[in-house]
């Protein structure tokens, strides 16, 4: 195929503003996929995805297409995550196509990660075509629309198209679009061969299969081919492209996006953004490469200790498709044992515990999300904490530094104040504060420990769903952190201590020690809850001893309403987990990290 009658694409979009049900037009009018096989949300594969409404992993399409002038196109649609906890992937994805469709929902206007998004998009040199969704809706506004794009994003948006990704109203004047407004690629054929990892993930029966886009040069079925990142060499077993279901070709040539398979045991040993080459080929590798490195981290233990291995296992086995997830073995005096693990992002934490609990039917207990520190000791050395547990006495320590984030939130004007003292309650420094229409945008510097937890639960609680919220990492910074203790009964629980502001210690452990004593259920002694820096008790409760017979003045002593507390007890027992002589249940691990 001639370079210049392919179109590769990405499509950019705020969640919900309908990236998912657009792509599936573009496939279904072009008759990529016979009807009869049609489904919705065609590329979004795994099951979470589906039950969440996230695309997770960069999906990928090729659609054939032929034009209003009768010629023949193929276009290249990869679909890119949506959720700030990928922007890496997002931004890699993007390197590896000439444009993009900015999609917008047209009775809500710009998001938050509508402009991250945007801008990775920008930062990849892309043509874009702004693309106003859901004009079938009596609040659709599309001009409002296009005045905010130009205003905020500063993009032209007199070629932008309104569509209906539901009706299917403007998806033909999308395909010529995209043949029209953006580029062809480019690449010499001729040339050694230079291809782009952009996405890999394991298959039970083909082992790793690897998303190459095509810069230079060809690949073929048979090949021996180079990772440049690692200087591995594999034997390529098969290649083909994605339509969408896997389609075998003899070769792919520049331009191209398509798969290779190569019996490659681990995603482990596949990088996205790495660069391909012949094995004897020298080529210079492509620029910006860096592995996602994790930046949360918490421990994950299961509540039958008699699970170990069988959780082991089950995080051997996402790991193996999931490069960006970190774990070491960790041990802990309350939990037992356990794994200490590193995640993108909350978001990427919670797919990877409910999928345990979920596919592997595993009960667990998470402790408190942690961020990495930069410890300083006063002896001149430093390391890097990855688990409040490991904290060392504080009288050796000189300083900490801790990562800070530059967060973008979009908000109605009317939830402005509710999400400026949101900020300053979590300890941010206002960068900028802009209007565009009636939202505003404001730009804050924030500690990232302080959105780990339930930030984002939090603005979406005091906004109503209105804002919307982006992130990235800026830069470590010292400040007053100390690291606070949980003692149930006298006797610590590490797997609740954390790592937080000195000024903001005594509420944070106040507020951990009232939820605790709400959590625990009564026990027939008396337990004292506390909350300590270092020796120095900074919060203390007292859960009073329970009465012989729970059951007895429950209302008059009704039967059934009695056995109903009984079994309620019963079924507590089985998430709970022994502290010395104490029970915790195991919700108890994450409510009370949770601040209001
Ligand atoms: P994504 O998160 O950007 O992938 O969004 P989806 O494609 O999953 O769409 C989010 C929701 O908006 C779904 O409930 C869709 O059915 C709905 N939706 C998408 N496009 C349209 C449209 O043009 N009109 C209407 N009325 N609803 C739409
Ligand atoms: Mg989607």
């Amino acid at each position: 195929i001639a370079l210049s009658h392919i179109r590769n694409f990405s499509i950019v979009a705020h969640i919900d503003h309908g990236k998912s049900t657009l792509a599936d037009r573009l496939i279904q009018s072009t008759n990529t996929v016979a009807e009869r096989d049609m489904k919705a949300q065609m590329l979004d594969s795994m099951d979470i995805e589906r039950e969440r409404g996230i695309t997770i992993k960069a999906n990928t399409v090729r659609i054939d297409y032929t034009a209003q002038n009768g010629e023949a196109y193929v276009l290249n649609l990869i679909d890119t995550p949506g959720h700030v906890d990928f922007a890496y992937e997002v931004s890699r994805s993007m390197r590896a196509v000439e444009g993009s469709l900015l999609v917008v929902d047209s009775t809500q206007g710009v998001e938050a990660q509508t402009l991250a998004n945007v801008y990775h998009a920008i930062d990849a040199d892309h043509e874009i075509v702004p693309v106003f969704n859901k004009i079938d809706l009596p609040a659709s506004d599309v001009s409002r629309v296009a005045e905010q794009v130009e205003d905020v994003i500063g993009i032209d948006a007199s070629g932008a198209i309104a569509v209906s990704a539901k009706t299917g109203e403007g998806i033909n004047e999308t395909l010529e679009a995209i043949v029209q407004h953006l580029p062809a690629p480019t690449g010499d054929v001729d040339a050694p061969l230079k291809a782009m990892l952009v996405d890999s993930w394991y298959d039970s029966y083909l082992g790793v299969i690897v998303l190459v886009r095509i810069i230079d040069g060809k690949l073929k079925k048979g090949e021996k081919v180079k990772f440049l990142s690692n200087d591995t060499i594999h034997h390529v077993d098969r290649i083909g492209v994605f339509r969408p279901e896997m389609t075998p070709v003899d070769e792919l040539g520049p331009g191209e996006i398509g798969f290779l398979t190569a019996s490659i045991k681990q995603v482990r040993d596949t990088r996205v953004g790495d660069t391909i080459t012949h094995q004897r080929e020298e080529v210079e590798p492509l620029p910006g490469f860096q592995p996602a490195q994790p930046v949360v981290f918490c421990g994950l233990f299961p509540v039958d200790s008699a699970l170990f291995e069988d959780l082991r296992e089950a995080i051997d086995k996402l790991a193996l498709n999931d490069a960006s997830f970190s774990f070491e073995m960790e041990s802990s005096a309350a939990l037992g044992f356990g794994f200490r693990c590193g995640f993108l992002g909350l978001l990427h934490l919670e797919v990877i515990r409910d999928r345990i609990e979920r596919e592997y039917d595993i009960d667990l207990i998470t402790t408190a999300p942690s961020v990495i520190y930069h410890v300083h000791m006063r002896d001149g050395t430093s390391f890097d904490l990855h688990n409040p547990a490991d904290m060392p006495d504080m009288t050796h320590v000189d300083h900490i530094e801790e990562p800070r984030i530059k967060a973008t939130i979009l908000v109605p004007d009317e939830y402005l104040g509710e999400v400026l003292k949101l900020c300053q309650d979590r300890r941010g420094i206002q960068e900028d504060l802009t209007y565009a229409g009636s939202r505003a945008m404001a730009v804050y510097d924030l500690p990232l420990n302080e959105v780990v937890f339930d930030f984002y639960d939090r603005l979406k609680s005091v906004t109503k769903g209105y804002a919307s919220f982006d992130y990235s990492l800026k830069d470590y910074r010292e400040d007053n952190l100390v690291k606070m203790s949980v003692l149930v009964n006298d006797e610590p629980v590490d797997a609740l201590s954390m790592m937080v502001h000195r000024d903001r210690a005594e509420t944070r452990g106040r507020a951990m020690v009232e939820k605790l004593k709400d959590l625990i259920p009564r026990h027939m002694f008396k337990i004292p809850i506390q909350a300590a820096i270092g020796g120095k008790v900074i919060a203390r409760e007292t859960l009073s001893a329970m009465r012989k017979d729970v059951t007895a003045k429950c209302y008059g002593g009704d039967a059934s309403r009695k056995r109903k507390l009984l079994d309620k007890q019963k079924a507590g027992k089985k998430k709970m987990r022994q502290f010395g002589k104490v029970d915790i249940p195991q919700e108890a691990f994450i409510s009370a990290l949770k601040m209001d």
